[in-house]
């Protein structure tokens, strides 16, 4: 027994809530330790005093009220189960196996001779058009390096 759990312990005693074996071992240090005997005789004056005061009967409604709080409390969260996680791998897999059909087939759709020879030239168009609508005037390495003609 130390101070700490003699101050654990403490208001448990006083209540009557321990067992034998630790309310022997409360007395123990009790009688070896004069700081938590100041605090035993502080602590058992304090209830002795709580005892005095008139007791009153609380409202019906806060009864239920304090009641629905401590089911609420007391009843477990919710937890992501070890087995969801297990799962949760071969999911992955399956999505990023998925993805990577999705981007092999769309590659390949646009692998086929027909869209080669047309989209880049159309960006390029494009690209050049909207170019020349911000009067931009590229400089004579840049049409050696694309092969771009006005
Ligand atoms: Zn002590």
């Amino acid at each position: 027994m130390n101070c700490t759990r003699f101050e654990r312990w403490l208001w448990d005693e006083i209540e009557g809530r321990l067992s034998a074996a630790q309310s022997q071992a409360m007395r123990a240090h009790l009688q070896a330790c004069p700081r938590c005997q100041r605090q035993w005789e502080a602590a058992q004056a304090t209830y002795r005093a709580l005892h005095t005061l008139p007791r009153h009967r609380a409202p019906e409604h806060l009864v239920v009220q304090m009641r629905t709080h401590i089911q609420q409390a007391s009843t477990p969260k919710p937890t992501f189960a070890w087995w969801k996680r297990v799962a949760l791998a071969p999911a992955l897999g399956l999505l990023i196996a998925f993805g990577w059909w999705a981007y092999i087939t769309r590659t390949q759709d646009t692998a086929t001779p027909s869209a080669i020879a047309k989209q880049p030239t159309e960006n390029w168009v494009e690209v050049h058009e909207q170019l020349e609508v911000a009067d931009w005037s590229p400089t004579a390495n840049y049409f050696i390096t694309t092969g771009y003609t006005r």
